[in-house]
């Protein structure tokens, strides 16, 4: 079967390679002129299986109004705010109060990000890619007694998943992370212990070289204009191709994976996808002072930032941003992000020397990705990932394959279904 991948993001490169190792011919179309250069570029670097939540959290409500007037304050909304961006919230709210549907949720992406670490290691153990990556657990820093306490609420669910954690003292995170100064507020952190890190930029163009060797054609600097269908089926997609003509390409059948741009895609075909475009900030830095720096990756709650060390350089980001695609990067932003790292990691790096970046995350308004059948019977989504589109790429690329060869999915989509945010 000829498939049509639209979107070279590292979840359209891992569905790719998902595909042609199934005997699949594979197209995938990009308008970018290499892989995984929009919100896979310059993400936080973890591959979080442990530490995946819907967006729609009810505990969060009550924190988020705090967090918005705080100057340091993690969530920010560009104002006035759009029509898109409060109907996202409201319906974020509906989402966060009905009874029972966090927990399911939340059950439904551990499942996920379980299985995507169990494909990761197969396809690091295939392929020799060079993308900084390692699996040596995931750090949640306690900055103040009362977090601890919900982390041991945390481990409950952890423990019932078979998710490897434990609750470490101040000086167990001291010897864990030997580079981290003892000057900010710590009582403890919850240890991760199977969670991993890795460069989504590197990975996604490792991955789509290793698909082009095996045959999957990637088109770059094509833009997909619209899908062309029937009332049964997808036909082809028009695209203005690389000489920037119009062209129509058929093919048996079509995966969206566009991030933030998929609802475009299917909105003709009567699929509304609530997807919104939540800002973030990154900086990349080289090391000056390895030791000084994290061993892997933590999340420092003190500012709600993610210091994650990749090979001979940190990544630090923060922030959850809701300004539609506005790509600014306000100076006050990347000030927060030096602020964490210098407190915890002081002389690691020059950070006024860091390369500094923006991306959406391509939220759904309860949280979990869009990954199922569409529409049409030929048009599959694995879109909407949202904070964990790197953690879940390898699950979800081979569970979306399962479902186009028709088998049962190795993971329940219910959570994840398509048409969820119509009902
Ligand atoms: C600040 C920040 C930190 C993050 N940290 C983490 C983390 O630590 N761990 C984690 O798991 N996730 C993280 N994420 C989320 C993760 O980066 C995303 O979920 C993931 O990159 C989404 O991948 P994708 O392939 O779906 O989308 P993208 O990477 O955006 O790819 C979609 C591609 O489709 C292409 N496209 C769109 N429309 C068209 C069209 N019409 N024609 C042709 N091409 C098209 C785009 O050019 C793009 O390349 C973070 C995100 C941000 C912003």
């Amino acid at each position: 079967m000829h498939v049509v991948v639209i979107g070279g993001g590292v979840v359209g490169v891992t569905t790719a390679w998902e595909l042609n190792r199934r005997g699949h011919q594979v197209t995938v179309l990009e308008r970018h002129d290499t892989a995984g250069d929009e919100t896979s570029k310059g993400n936080a670097a973890q591959r979080s299986y442990g530490v995946v939540y819907p967006w729609a959290d009810p505990s969060m409500v009550f924190k988020a109004l705090p967090w918005l007037i705080k100057q340091d304050g993690p969530l920010k909304l560009r104002l006035p705010p759009s029509l898109d961006a409060v109907r996202f919230m409201l319906s974020t709210l509906r989402y966060a109060w009905s009874p029972g549907l966090f927990g399911l949720n939340k059950r439904a992406m551990l499942r996920l990000g379980i299985h995507s670490r169990e494909r990761f290691l197969r396809l690091e153990e295939e392929l020799n890619l060079a993308f900084d990556g390692g699996h040596r657990g995931l750090l949640h820093l306690a900055s103040t007694p009362d977090e601890l306490e919900v982390y041991r609420g945390t481990q409950r669910i952890l423990n019932e998943m078979g998710i490897a954690s434990r609750l470490l003292t101040p000086e167990q995170v001291y010897e864990a992370e030997p580079g981290m100064a003892r000057n900010g507020p710590l009582y403890g952190a919850l240890s991760y212990d199977t969670d991993g890190t890795g460069d989504c930029h590197l990975f996604s163009q490792g991955l789509a070289r290793a698909c082009q060797d095996k045959g999957v054609q990637f088109r770059y600097n094509v833009q997909v204009e619209r899908l062309k269908a029937n009332s049964q089926t997808v036909e082809a997609v028009l695209l203005r191709n690389e000489t920037g003509q119009q062209e129509t390409l058929a093919a048996d059948a079509f995966v969206i994976s566009a991030g933030c741009w998929s609802p475009e895609l299917v909105r003709p075909l009567g699929l509304k996808l609530p997807i919104y475009p939540i800002k973030g900030y990154s900086i990349t830095v080289p090391l000056k002072n390895p030791e000084k720096a994290p061993v892997s990756t933590i999340h420092d709650d003190n500012y709600k930032v993610v210091s994650t060390r990749l090979g001979d350089r940190l990544r630090a980001t923060g922030f959850v941003e809701l300004a539609g695609f506005n790509r600014d990067i306000p100076e006050a932003r990347i000030a927060t992000i030096r602020k964490s790292v210098e407190s915890r990691y002081p002389g690691c790096a020059d950070l006024s020397a860091a390369e500094t970046w923006t991306g959406f995350r391509p939220m759904t308004p309860d949280g979990p990705a869009i990954i199922g059948r569409g529409p049409r019977s030929n048009l599959y989504l694995n879109t909407g990932h949202g904070t964990f589109g790197w953690t879940f790429s390898a699950g979800s690329a081979d569970v979306i394959a399962q479902v186009i060869d028709g088998e049962e999915p190795a993971v329940c989509l219910d959570a994840f279904r398509p048409g969820r945010h119509q009902e």
